[in-house]
């Protein structure tokens, strides 16, 4: 009986403790309360462990930022939305971002946990994307890092797949073992769990905001997408199998696009 007592009121403090906002409420009105178990620093290890394997990989097949003027100009776009993200969380600011691009045909981007940026050469190359283009991507990717998606995910399938009881006798173990036991599970959970529609929705209105308060304008989100959408003929695009360019989406960003046009009109004036 006291087992159980124990058990509940764990699972009562993880969950108190698990609900929560990651970023602060702003233009783009993303404030949803998120279910959060697994703690954001395991997390994040296990992002960093599985980038720098792809680091790694990639310089092995020479394939790691090999056009040094691609590199530049998605360094300087990264930088410039990354500038921002302390308006949603102050923390992120001390982040250890980083930021590649890989030589891969395949229409794709990412941000890690943590912060860890990959763009593939394919995404630019093919789309013929565009500076504000190139930013709506990114911020977009950058977003679902700010907002911990990869950390909800992997909260969900863990109590899934091992329950509750296993998550919380995991945490009250040592963190040691728990980042070992995560460590080959990370990528695997963070590259086979797609974004659930809710979370696609938020990226895209906070990456909105983010691109735009770095002086990119908004309304490239929208013919962004319908390049994507345009490129999806035979066999889908990676970036869109797992980001579907639906029209309710592209109606979303349309109408969300004059609230961060201020935002967009300051940033500019400032330059
Ligand atoms: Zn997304």
């Amino acid at each position: 009986m006291k087992k159980i007592y124990i058990l509940f009121f764990t699972i009562l403090t993880l969950a108190i403790g698990g609900c929560a906002t990651t970023t602060k409420d702003s233009v783009s009105g993303v404030k949803r309360s998120q279910f959060m178990l697994l703690p954001a620093s395991t997390v994040d290890k296990m992002s960093a462990q599985s980038y720098t394997q792809t680091i790694q990989e990639a310089k092995k097949k020479n394939t790691l930022n090999a056009d040094a003027e691609m590199l530049d100009r998605v360094k300087v776009i990264s930088h410039r939305l990354i500038a921002q993200v302390g308006v949603f969380r102050p923390d992120a600011t001390k982040w250890n971002w980083e930021v590649n691009v890989e030589k891969n045909d395949q229409l794709n981007a990412y941000c890690m946990p943590g912060g860890k940026i990959m763009v593939f050469s394919g995404l630019i190359e093919k789309l013929n994307a565009t500076d504000d283009e190139l930013a709506a991507v990114i911020g977009h990717e950058i977003s679902h890092a700010l907002r911990e998606h990869g950390r909800e995910r992997m909260s969900q399938a863990y109590v899934q797949q091992f329950g509750l009881q296993a998550l919380a006798s995991m945490i009250g173990g040592t963190a040691g073992s728990m980042a070992a036991q995560g460590a080959g599970l990370g990528s695997q959970l963070f590259f086979s769990l797609p974004n659930g529609r809710e979370q696609e929705r938020e990226a895209d209105r906070m990456g909105l905001e983010l691109a735009a308060r770095a002086g990119y304008n908004p309304d490239a989100a929208v013919t962004l997408w319908q390049k994507m959408t345009a490129a999806n003929k035979g066999a889908p695009p990676e970036f869109l199998s797992t980001h579907p360019a639906s029209q309710n989406r592209i109606k979303d960003l349309q109408a969300l696009a004059p609230k961060v046009k201020p935002l967009y009109e300051a940033a500019k004036a400032k330059q």
